[in-house]
C-alpha cells in the first residue's frame, strides 16, 4: 500500500460528522488567524493590499516548469476577446510592481485543472489561493528575511494564542518556532546528491523549512546566460513540501523575448509586459507566492489540504459547491 492509497479525500460540508466539523472549524480558524497574521505583516512593511482579478488575455503560461500537471487551460470569449481564468498573477504583479504599486500583494485565487490522477497526493487543488507578493527594487535576499521574518512571527503567536485549536488537532507539541535564518540550498547539488527525486528526500529529511534556488522554469523568473544559473527559490516544509516559489524577476526586453520564444510560449498572450519591457518601463522586483492552503494545512498537519478549504477543490472531484 503506497502513502497516497492511506490519503482520503476530503468530504464536502454537508456530509460531515459532528467530529468532523468540529476539526473543520478547528482548521478554519487556523486559516483566519493565519490570513490576520500574515496580511499584518505585509501592510506594516508597507505593501498595498490589491484586489484580485479573475479573467485576463495574459496569466501564468505555467511552462516550463518540472512539476506542471496541468489538464486543461480555461479559455472564454468575452466583448469578443478570449480571455483565460487566472493560473497565477505573476503577469499582473510585474506590471503593477513597476508602476503604482512598488509594493504589494494579493490574495489570488488561482485556477490550474490539475491532472485527476493528483487527487490523492495531498498537496494538489484546482482551485486555491496564493498570498502572492511583489517588490521592486527587492533581491532574493530580501524575500528570504521578510518571508522568514512572516514565518517565525505567525508560528510563534499561533503557539501562544491558538493553544487549543492546535491540541484538538494533534499539533501542539509538534509544530516548532523554524530556526532562522533557513538553510539555502543549490537544486544542483540537491540533484547531483539525490537524483531526480530530490524534493520527496529532502522534504522527508528537514526539521526546520529550507530554501532551494537555481530552478529552471517559466521566462519571468531571473537566469544569468552567462552563468546558466536562476536567481529564484522555493520554500520546503519539513514533512510537507513546497510551499512558495518565486524569484528575482526578468526585466530586459531582449532576454523576455528570447526566452518565450525558447519555451515556444505565445508571444501574443505576453505583448504588454513586452512593450513595456521594450520602453524601459518594467523595473526590477522580486517576490513570490505563498500557496495558503498549504501552509495551512503543514500547520494544521492535515492528510489533504483540501481539509484547508471550506468547499473541497480536489483533482478530479467535483462538489455541487
Ligand atoms: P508543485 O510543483 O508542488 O505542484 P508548482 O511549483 O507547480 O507546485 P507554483 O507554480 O510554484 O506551483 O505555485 C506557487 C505556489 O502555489 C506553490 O508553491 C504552492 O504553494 C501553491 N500551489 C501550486 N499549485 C498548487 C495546487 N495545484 N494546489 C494547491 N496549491 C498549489
Ligand atoms: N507566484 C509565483 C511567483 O511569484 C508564480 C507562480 O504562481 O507560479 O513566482
Ligand atoms: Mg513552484
Amino acid at each position: 500500500m503506497t502513502k497516497q492509497d492511506l490519503i482520503e479525500i476530503p468530504k464536502p460540508l454537508d456530509q460531515l460528522t459532528a467530529t468532523e466539523i468540529e476539526r473543520k472549524s478547528c482548521i478554519g480558524k487556523v486559516m483566519t488567524y493565519t490570513l490576520k497574521s500574515l496580511t499584518n505583516t505585509y501592510v506594516n512593511k508597507g505593501f498595498q493590499w490589491l484586489l484580485p482579478v479573475a479573467l485576463s488575455q495574459s496569466t501564468d503560461p505555467l511552462w516550463p516548469d518540472p512539476g506542471a500537471s496541468i489538464e486543461k487551460r480555461i479559455e472564454v470569449d468575452i466583448y469578443g476577446k478570449p480571455v483565460r481564468t487566472t493560473a497565477s498573477m505573476i503577469i499582473h504583479k510585474l506590471i503593477a510592481a513597476s508602476t503604482a504599486y512598488p509594493k504589494l500583494f494579493i490574495l489570488s485565487p488561482n485556477i490550474r485543472i490539475e491532472k485527476a490522477e493528483r487527487a490523492k497526493t495531498g498537496r494538489h487543488l484546482y482551485e486555491f489561493t496564493q498570498l502572492d507578493f511583489e517588490a521592486q527594487g527587492a533581491c532574493s535576499k530580501d524575500i528570504f528575511i521578510l518571508v522568514e521574518e512572516a514565518i517565525v512571527t505567525l508560528i510563534k503567536d499561533l503557539k501562544r494564542e491558538m493553544k487549543s485549536e492546535l491540541t484538538t488537532l494533534c499539533r501542539c507539541d509538534t509544530l516548532k518556532v523554524p530556526k532562522t535564518p533557513f538553510k539555502i540550498y543549490d537544486r544542483v547539488e540537491l540533484e547531483a546528491k539525490y537524483g531526480k527525486d530530490w524534493e520527496a528526500v529532502i522534504t522527508s529529511e528537514i526539521t526546520d523549512p529550507v530554501w532551494v534556488t537555481n530552478i529552471p522554469r517559466e521566462f519571468y523568473d531571473f537566469e544569468d546566460f552567462r552563468t546558466g544559473k536562476w536567481d529564484n527559490y522555493d520554500l520546503f516544509l519539513p514533512q510537507f513540501g513546497e510551499v512558495l516559489s518565486g524569484a528575482k524577476r526578468e526585466y530586459e526586453y531582449t532576454k523576455i523575448l528570447t526566452k518565450i520564444e525558447r519555451d515556444q510560449v505565445k508571444k501574443e498572450n505576453y505583448s504588454l509586459i513586452l512593450k513595456m519591457a521594450k520602453e524601459s518601463r518594467l523595473k526590477p522586483t522580486a517576490g513570490a507566492g505563498i500557496g495558503m492552503e498549504r501552509l495551512v494545512g503543514w500547520i494544521a498537519g492535515v492528510k489533504h489540504i483540501a481539509e484547508c478549504q471550506p468547499f473541497p477543490r480536489v483533482p478530479g472531484n467535483v462538489n455541487e459547491l
